[in-house]
């Protein structure tokens, strides 16, 4: 595992990128949701439609392409999920979602694992399509950003 730890810190300092990671507040709902149907207002600029609290952070990862074997088996994907690999301990809770330019995923599992000096531990998500309409949440979200980030690059 040492050795794999080195591998992976070296591959997310070669190939790493910025993406967006959305943390969803499952224990807060946005006050977009319907009190009787339970569902969020799709179109909710505070929760993009996800009907919880959220937070937007960036991200640095690197990313492949997944493999068959590396789905679970007890969920069926409708393709091969992405595997993202990022520095440290990384909290992240099932559904989080994370903003790849246009590609939008959804954190299924993830991973801490642990290298042999502290900081090589790095954190190995497995990441699905998200499940919520892509382009409406895209939409949302871009919105979001450029509202709050306006001097982003
Ligand atoms: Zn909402």
């Amino acid at each position: 595992m040492d050795k794999n730890a080195i591998v992976v810190n070296r591959l997310i300092d070669r190939y790493g990128y910025y993406a967006y990671w959305v943390k969803l507040n499952k224990s807060m709902r946005c006050e977009c949701v319907n009190p009787s149907t339970k569902e969020p207002d799709k179109e909710c600029k505070h929760c993009l439609g996800t009907g919880y609290y959220i937070t937007v952070r960036r991200l640095f990862l690197a990313s492949r392409e997944g493999k068959e074997y590396e789905s679970d088996r007890a969920q069926s994907f409708a393709v091969t999920p992405k595997i993202m690999y990022t520095k440290g301990f990384v909290e992240f809770d099932k559904d989080d979602i994370i903003i790849d330019s246009e590609s939008v995923y959804t954190v299924y599992t993830f991973q801490h694992i642990r290298g042999k000096e502290g900081n090589l531990s790095y954190t190995k998500v497995i990441a699905p399509d998200l499940k919520l309409n892509r382009a409406q949440f895209l939409k949302l979200f871009k919105e979001l950003i450029n509202e709050h980030l306006p001097n982003r690059r």
